[in-house]
């Protein structure tokens, strides 16, 4: 039997009994795991050492006197528990990883190998400047990079995420309106409708107030918006460009232009980088700060929390307030300088930043070049607007008559009287081997799904990925049937989202006695 996409298809196993268990609940080398404490017990251990018989303690009275309730297993134990677990796992090494706003791409192996290197991996934080002159040396050159695709005079590194570089993006933006004397009446700050709800969560957690932009008809943001938004209280605008509904905003620098006039200060989100670099440079906008999120745009393994690192970009006039510390060349060689000279907010972080993901970063960079960096930007949005393109005729798309950016971004007008929601839609997603795109998010369009191929997916892949879209649209719109249902073959059906946030297990207890206590 051939699939609609031509391929030789096994007999689906949909048709399968799936209610028929085996003997151990296992399918196939799916197999369920229980907890680590369920598995080994807490009498037993993994090692076989003889019992220290009588001594001394010399712990003035500290030493433990209970067991430390770890449980005991053997070593093959251990790793099976650990592998079964990553078998549970999507991961971008497995298949496409469509999730828009999160640039899920191919981690190149070279900036891995990089990154292992001794002299960066086994760096420790507190070893004397003289001995990792190498190691700030790296940090230098990824900030000229930096600096050079930003097309902005500063940057900081130590900020350890997207948010926490909006964090202290923000920060400084701060502190330049307190050293002008404005901090008690430039308390709001401006966000359009459309923004990533880390924007309005670091403008409200810094103190400031949050004013939302309108979007036009056409999903940007407009200036005579912006405009009647601004006046004396505004400390700042930040701007997502690309925005989050994968469209570039044209009036960029008319808005910069206005804020600026206005007295306020240019945030620039720039989780979005991945669709511009080499292309525009934000400081060309008018952006006076923008965080850049190593983990997306320049590739390492990122998800399910990390790690990340989300260095800063600062214009001249931000740049003095600037955290510390700061790589600085001296007549003794490359220094972490603690106390920058002028107004440095203070710190953001311990230490320097993520070494880590600056070694995977300029990795990333010098492997590609200026014009190899150019050309992933260009296919990144070539790959989204051919799925966008080849999925026009059987899903709807708010702004689908338009090329889009490095996203495509549909909505769920087409699933109407389906009985199909978009949830249930990525559900299905799941049993047919896949991610699911993001969902419900830009919040401005309606049941949205957001599809972020990157430009780390070959032709062949994506031709897969939409073949499999396409058939599930058609099946939604013939009935629906099994929708609400799936994922059928996940390890793990649909959750209690709700219940899980609300009463998060975080504990193991013994006994059931215990937990019901708990
Ligand atoms: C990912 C993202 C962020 C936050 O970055 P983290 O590294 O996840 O903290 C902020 N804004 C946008 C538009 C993003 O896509």
């Amino acid at each position: 039997m051939l699939n609609r996409e031509g391929r030789p298809t096994a007999p689906a196993a949909r048709d399968l009994d799936a209610a028929a268990p085996s003997f151990t609940g296992a399918r196939a080398l799916e197999k369920d795991e229980p907890l680590l404490f369920e598995i080994g017990g807490l009498d037993r251990s993994g090692v076989d050492v003889e019992e220290a018989g009588d001594f001394a303690p010399r712990l003035g009275g500290l030493e433990r006197t209970r067991a430390i309730g770890l449980p005991g297993l053997s070593e093959p134990e251990t790793m099976r528990h650990y592998v079964r677990l990553s078998r549970m796992n999507y991961a971008i090494d497995l298949g496409i990883y469509p999730l828009g706003s999160c640039t899920m791409k191919h981690n190149p192996r070279l900036d891995e190998k990089v990154a292992r290197l001794p002299g960066f991996a086994d760096a420790h934080p507190l070893q004397p400047e003289s001995t990792v002159q190498g190691a700030l040396a790296l940090m230098k050159e990824l900030s000229r990079w930096l600096c050079a695709l930003t097309g902005m005079p500063a940057i900081a590194l130590p900020p350890k995420a997207g948010a926490h570089g909006e964090m202290c993006g923000m920060m400084a933006i701060k502190a330049a309106i307190e050293a002008s004397g404005e901090l008690e009446t430039r308390t709001t700050v401006l966000a359009p409708e459309s923004a990533h709800g880390t924007n309005p969560a670091t403008a409200a957690a810094l103190g400031f107030k949050v004013r939302a932009v309108p979007a036009r008809a056409d999903g940007t943001v407009d200036p005579g918006a912006v405009g009647e938004a601004l006046g004396p209280d505004v400390a700042a605008i930040m701007l997502t460009n690309p925005n989050t509904c994968g469209l570039f905003e044209r009036d960029a620098r008319e808005i910069a232009a206005r804020v600026r006039a206005a007295g306020g200060y240019f945030y620039g989100d720039g989780a979005n980088f991945n669709a511009i670099v080499g292309k525009v440079r934000p400081g060309d906008l008018g952006v006076d700060a923008m965080h850049i999120n190593l983990h997306k745009t320049f590739s390492t393994p990122h998800g399910g929390g990390g790690p990340g690192a989300g260095p800063v970009a600062l214009s001249e006039r931000l740049a003095r307030f600037a955290p510390a510390p700061a790589v600085v060349e001296t007549a003794h060689g490359l220094r972490l300088m603690e106390e920058p000279a002028g107004g440095s907010f203070g710190r953001m972080a311990a230490f320097h930043g993520q070494m880590g993901m600056f070694t995977r970063a300029l990795a990333y960079m010098m492997s590609h070049g200026a014009d190899g960096l150019r050309q992933a930007s260009e296919d990144a949005v070539l790959n989204a607007n051919y799925v966008r393109a080849r999925l026009a005729d059987v899903l709807s798309a708010p702004w689908g008559d338009r090329p889009c950016m490095h996203e495509a971004l549909f909505d769920d007008a087409w699933l109407k009287g389906t009985g199909v929601t978009t949830l249930d839609f990525a559900k299905a997603m799941i049993d047919e081997g896949f991610h699911p795109m993001t969902m419900y998010f830009p919040l401005v369009v309606h049941g949205a799904m957001l599809i972020e191929p990157t430009e780390s997916e070959s032709r062949r892949s994506l031709d897969e990925f939409i073949g499999a879209l396409r058939d599930l649209a058609r099946r939604a719109k013939q009935g629906g049937a099994g929708f609400a249902e799936a994922p059928i073959h996940a390890p793990r059906r649909r959750l209690d989202e709700t219940l899980a946030a609300r009463r998060p297990k975080l504990r193991w207890s013994a006994t059931p006695e215990r937990a019901a206590a708990e």
